[in-house]
């Protein structure tokens, strides 16, 4: 956990982890990266789109913002380790934080670090940990990502779901994150771990209605090598008429 991580290896962990991200691409927030051109929706009605909706922020931080009905935020999921699991820190409000507002579509990740020397929940955890430092160190609220799975293919909780992510430049707004632990140009996603990801895809898709044209990789949305070759030809696969998570 948390407690466990002395200075030297948070210092480690995040030379590896800017080190990996800047191999990799996933640090989408910082500079550098060339976005694609600009992405065409296929809203039905324009003037309904969610993805339209400016996020709305307090003076004091957080405020719930437009809902683009009815995909609303509804709760935590069952089955998904608690964020206290593996840290004691909050979002820092105090800096960009802005509502989620709804859920409109989905990103898949990865972190970009080898996950094959993850066997256990403190292994998890202390990676969960290391990633949140990370995120925080570039100024960001928080950890970027909503939702993480492990090798293991446990889920655990992120960002807390009613806040806007931090996982795809310029295109955070309504968009759930979900981060799977690994580098996926180095080694393969374990059957575990993509086990997970159909079902809790299935589930997310389900409960914000989300369909499955909306549920992206990040290399699908901006210039990055995220979420390494193996995952993405994965998502492709699972994402086709005859797919598993077409099927779900
Ligand atoms: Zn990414």
């Amino acid at each position: 956990m948390s407690q466990d991580l002395n200075r030297r290896d948070i210092l480690r962990t995040g030379i590896l982890l800017g080190t990996a991200a800047w191999l990799s691409g996933c640090q989408s927030h910082s500079g550098g990266v060339t976005e694609l051109p600009g992405k065409q929706w296929d809203w039905e009605d324009p003037l309904n789109d969610p993805l339209k909706s400016p996020p709305v922020k307090s003076s004091n931080g957080y405020t719930p913002g437009p809902v683009p009905t009815p995909n609303t935020p509804i709760g935590p999921v069952p089955g998904v380790i608690a964020r206290s699991q593996w840290t004691n820190a909050k979002p820092i409000m105090t800096r960009d934080a802005y509502a989620m507002g709804g859920v409109a579509r989905i990103t898949v990740h990865h972190d970009a670090i080898p996950s094959t020397g993850i066997r256990s929940m403190n292994d998890s955890a202390r990676r969960l940990e290391s990633v949140r430092r990370s995120h925080i160190s570039n100024g960001w609220v928080d950890i970027g990502y909503h939702y993480s799975i492990d090798p293991m293919g446990r889920v655990w909780e992120a960002r807390p779901y009613n806040l806007q992510g931090a996982h795809v430049k310029n295109q955070n707004e309504h968009n759930l994150g979900i981060m799977l632990m690994g580098n996926f140009n180095e080694h393969a996603p374990t059957s575990d771990a993509l086990n997970t990801l159909d079902s809790f895809l299935a589930e997310m898709m389900r409960r914000y209605r989300v369909p499955i044209g909306r549920v992206y990789t990040h290399q699908e949305l901006g210039q990055t090598a995220c979420p390494g070759v193996r995952l993405q030809r994965y998502m492709v696969a699972t994402r086709a008429p005859s797919g598993r998570l077409a099927r779900a």
